[in-house]
């Protein structure tokens, strides 16, 4: 956690002296106070200074594997988290925190800085993948990340609860859920879980006709699925239109161990 505050520090300072921060500040877009996108044309500057100015092994040049801070809003220091926490674990400097000591101190409460929405694939750990300590992810797993109303309510109590200021949505690559969905077939509770699906299927099937295309592509229009879901909610819609939390839609490579994040998740 000291390191990674740390980094933060350091990128922020480092974008504010390239001008970065100045940039940003003056005269946004409409669109550039609510839109999640990582960076648009526009911010191409401020957002590469940022990425440069984050030290990590393993080069991450595109800028839609991260999360620029400046377009987040309420969420910045949580998207920086995600961003240098995904850094560490891909150049192998993980130091999660979970001594004695943390878990003391978070005997106290929880403020968990993101609240993250995932498959339950045991390739997909989020606290791995972003170099969490203890108390900073509020994370809900099913196969396939799809939502019903156990998982919409937690995504509503952490957020109206415990201060989350980010819902993060994140699909990965060879989902088994979203395979079986193409393949058409799931038995027993499973079936629940494939019906979820199976519309971004449908949808895939309009523009893709290899079943890798259309599963790579139904991967994402699940996500955007689960958005669309969590969105359905009262308590999350007004928070997200009040600016209080932001909503972003990613997914995960799982032989890559990138996070790619969506530029159109369907935000407002
Ligand atoms: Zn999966």
């Amino acid at each position: 956690m000291k390191l990674k505050n740390k980094i933060f520090a350091a990128a922020l300072l480092s974008a504010i002296s390239a001008g970065g921060l100045t940039a940003c500040s003056s005269a946004p877009k409409p669109e550039e106070t609510t839109s999640v996108e990582t960076v648009s044309d526009t911010e191409a500057t401020s957002g590469s200074e940022l990425t440069k100015s984050i030290p990590t092994g393993n080069s991450v040049s595109d800028n839609d594997y991260i999360l620029n801070p400046f377009d987040m809003g309420v969420a910045a220091k949580a998207a920086s988290e995600l961003n240098t926490g995904n850094k560490q674990y891909l150049s192998g400097e993980a130091d999660m925190d979970v001594s004695a000591s943390l878990r003391d101190q978070l005997t106290n409460g929880q403020k968990p800085h993101t609240v993250v929405i995932t498959c339950s694939d045991s390739r997909v750990p989020p606290e791995l993948i972003f170099n969490a300590d203890l108390g900073e992810l509020f994370t809900i797993r099913t196969a396939g990340n799809v939502v019903g109303d156990y998982e919409v309510g937690s995504v509503e109590y952490a957020v109206d609860h415990l201060g989350s200021q980010l819902v993060l949505v994140m699909g990965h690559s060879s989902c088994g859920a979203v395979g079986a969905a193409v393949e058409g077939h799931a038995s027993g509770n499973v079936a629940s879980i494939v019906d979820e699906i199976v519309p971004s299927v449908k949808e895939a099937e309009k523009t893709e006709s290899s079943k890798e295309s259309i599963a790579e592509k139904a991967e994402d229009l699940n996500v955007e699925n689960t958005l669309t879901k969590l969105r359905e909610s009262a308590v999350i819609r007004e928070l997200e239109n009040s600016g209080k939390i932001k909503l972003v839609g990613a997914k995960y490579d799982i032989e890559t161990g990138k996070v790619k994040y969506f530029t159109d998740n369907g935000n407002n």
